[in-house]
């Protein structure tokens, strides 16, 4: 079968690699319908060395069950279903707390963490079936597929960062970020009733899809003065909330400038950094709050879920760019190059 695979920092290729079959009683195996690249592949994309080499590629799919073990109780031959990008049994006391990304299980992962299997790729086989995927009510060419796809890690990402965030009607919440991530936590904010949300961005085709999607306000300067541009926006104060999408320091940095005192930082950005300030000038003195990690989007997806069924919200548009799992080399290169905001692959 075909799979993207990552060689080293710039080098991604689609090569043909052993099928995936089931393994362990509790597997599925699942052929791929639709997948998608995301934000955080950009950073092996710019660092993985080649003695990490070559690493299967891809953490978010849908897809149609081709085969199940013999313990999997709750999916068949036929179900379309999403993935998130963590493995879970959605049953042990984390699961139970909702923090699916910290499940006990031995076979719980990342699907990044797995190094035979990835969704970049025709089939994958995914383990713990019936506690890490979820069926979706739609045919597999339904025109809901982009938006069920954001299922699987943006949409539950920026919902996870709002929620952590504490965000409550009435908030003024800031987002960093405007990729795809940054674009779900404005809709995230405007879906637990945030009265202002201010998207700190500089790509004019994504903050305006940020504007749609329930931004109010849009920075595209950086630094102190995107601080102090925040800052007048909020009555001179602060967000309540900070929205943290990108990883890297200086959003860490612009996310304590223009924090309000009490406020809460939620990150979900993966941090490219292990120091950071946390004294007294920075999170003690003002009392703030700092929240946020790996989403466990396998929480959120019956909740947020009617909502794209019904209409409601449009998380799909994220997706400018459809092109053949073939062509995920070119892919990786646009979204790299800010000429596409994410894209999504069939096989
Ligand atoms: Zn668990």
């Amino acid at each position: 079968m075909r799979a993207t695979l990552m060689y080293k920092a710039g080098d991604v290729r689609v090569e043909n690699v052993p099928d995936s079959v089931i393994k362990h009683p509790t597997d599925a195996l699942v052929r791929i319908t639709a997948s998608c690249i995301c934000g955080s592949d950009l950073h092996p994309y710019h660092s993985m060395d080649a003695d990490a080499g070559p690493a299967r590629m891809g953490h978010e799919l849908i897809g149609i069950i081709e085969a199940v073990g013999a313990d999997v109780s709750t999916l068949r031959k036929g179900d379309l279903v999403v993935s998130p990008f963590a493995i879970s049994d959605n049953t042990c006391e984390f699961c139970r707390e909702n923090l699916q990304t910290s499940c006990s299980h031995h076979e719980a992962a990342f699907w990044d963490g797995i190094p035979d299997e990835g969704a970049q790729a025709e089939a994958i086989r995914v383990p713990l079936a019936d506690g890490t995927l979820v069926k979706l009510p739609v045919a597999p060419d339904s025109a809901l597929i982009p938006s069920l796809l954001t299922l699987s890690d943006v949409l539950g990402t920026g919902y996870h960062a709002a929620v952590k965030g504490g965000v409550k009607a009435g908030d003024r919440v800031t987002v960093i970020g405007d990729g795809a991530v940054g674009l779900m936590a404005v809709l995230s904010a405007k879906r637990l009733g945030a009265e202002q949300i201010i998207l700190m961005g500089r790509h004019p085709a994504r903050t305006d899809l940020g504007l749609e999607f329930g931004a109010t306000d849009v920075v595209s300067e950086r630094g102190d003065e995107g601080i102090a541009k925040v800052r007048e926006l909020t009555g001179g104060h602060g967000s309540h909330v900070v929205l943290e999408a990108v990883g890297h320091m200086p959003a860490y940095q612009q996310a304590i400038g223009i924090i309000r005192p009490g406020g809460t930082i939620s990150r979900v950005g993966v941090p490219q950094y292990q120091d950071a300030p946390v004294g007294f000038p920075s999170l003690f003195g003002p009392n703030i709050n700092l929240a946020g990690g790996p989403a466990p989007v396998r929480a959120y997806i019956e909740e947020l879920m009617p909502d794209i069924l019904n209409g409601v919200i449009e998380p799909g548009k994220v997706f400018d760019t459809i092109t053949a799992l073939e062509n995920a080399p070119a892919g990786y290169q646009d979204m790299d190059d800010r000429t596409s905001l994410k894209v999504l692959l069939t096989p």
